[in-house]
């Protein structure tokens, strides 16, 4: 009751009233019960199907028996492990508590207000938008393209004085969609002095062998631009939250200020430590990403269905009426995330999962649209 006397008495900042807190999807134990399913199968947020790295689920197990110690502050062996995988100087490195906290500590440093903006490309990863709510600031969305790339022309005509962070994401959230070379060397060359390229690679890993820009290599070069990059993904940490970003030594520095210092526990300090080691566990994590991403859109394909051409760990499939059918999808027990909620509602966002979860995907997904023609 307390959490709900309807007159506003305390002074929060103005402009939370207008942000919505993020919404997790539906607890699969609460599905199962509702729907009275025995199995569901999840491939709703980009998760590694595989698990977490072996390896790195081992130096945890280790990391367990010093939890009564504070974690290093600077996280120095994993910057300089991070430092050499990169090759990158290790005071460049910021770490964050998934790479989330790092999209949301850029917005802390740049953005302070309307006379400050954040481009990015929509549809794309939602958090830019929260860290532009955050900073009150601006907001501009440059549509993607009809093949849902992002429109590097527009985005750098669509910049102005006050852009501060321009973000994209490569290869990109909703979407899959990767910019080259020149096109991310064109962008970082078009915004204003002052301004930060941030190319979120959180899907970099499983962007290997395509023509996708190199951000850590643009770092190197000088380039007004930061990388952001995450465990969460083809390391399979997600739940224990270690996210890394390399930028230009005084953003680093900013940060620094910023940033609450541990906020990178030390069981996943080991665990990113340890799963930098784990290149088996890496090489499987792709090859299963490949062969699953080709099975989805094979299948989808022999539906009459068109996939847009990614290179994340998802395929977005046009199924027509996005909603319905990622409803239709649940009584099966299958969850996938609908493109209505992700700005592309003729689509759902599938999440590339084990063989035997894609097969039962794919003889849900044929049931609904048999269900749906009818
Ligand atoms: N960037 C992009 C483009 C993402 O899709 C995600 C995960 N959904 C993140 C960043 C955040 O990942 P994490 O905080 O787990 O590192």
């Amino acid at each position: 009751r307390a959490c709900q006397n309807g007159a506003m008495s305390y002074r929060v900042r103005g402009h939370l009233g207008g942000l919505r807190p993020y919404s997790p999807g539906k607890p699969i134990e609460e599905l199962r019960r509702e729907k009275g399913l025995d199995r569901i199968v999840k491939l709703a947020s980009n998760e590694n199907p595989l698990g977490g790295s072996p390896m790195a689920i081992e130096a945890m197990k280790k990391a367990a028996e010093s939890v009564h110690f504070y974690p290093d502050a600077s996280a120095h062996s994993l910057r300089m492990a991070l430092a050499e995988h990169a090759g990158c100087p290790p005071e460049c490195i910021v770490m964050g508590n998934g790479s989330d906290e790092l999209i949301h500590l850029l917005g802390l440093a740049f953005l302070d207000g309307p006379e400050t903006e954040l481009v990015m490309g929509s549809p794309s990863f939602v958090r830019y938008d929260a860290a532009a709510g955050l900073g009150a600031a601006k907001l501009t969305h440059v549509p993607l393209d009809a093949d849902w790339r992002h429109d590097i022309d527009a985005m750098a005509a669509a910049c102005s004085p006050q852009t501060k962070l321009v973000f994209v994401a490569n290869p990109n959230n909703p979407t899959g969609t990767i910019i080259s070379q020149a096109e991310a060397d064109h962008l970082a060359d078009s915004i204003p002095a002052g301004a930060l390229l941030v190319l979120d690679e959180a899907y970099a890993e499983f962007a290997v062998g395509s023509n996708a820009a190199d951000g850590l290599g643009m770092t190197r070069r000088g380039a007004p631009v930061a990388v952001l990059r995450t465990f969460s993904k083809a390391f399979g940490l997600a739940g224990i939250r270690v996210g890394w970003g390399v930028f230009p030594a005084e953003v680093a520095q900013a940060l620094e200020r910023v940033r609450e210092p541990f906020n990178v526990n030390s069981l996943a300090q080991a665990a990113a430590i340890a799963a930098l080691q784990d290149h088996e566990f890496l090489k499987e994590s792709i090859r299963v990403n490949r062969e699953g991403g080709a099975t989805i859109a094979a299948h989808a394909g022999s539906l009459g269905l068109a996939c847009v051409e990614g290179w994340a760990n998802f395929v977005c499939v046009e199924v027509g009426d996005g909603q319905r059918v990622a409803e239709a999808l649940l009584n099966e027990g299958v969850i996938v995330r609908s493109g209505h909620v992700l700005g592309m509602p003729k689509h759902i966002r599938v999440s590339i999962g084990t063989a035997e979860e894609i097969e039962f995907y794919c003889e849900a997904l044929g049931r609904v649209m048999a269900g749906v023609a009818a």
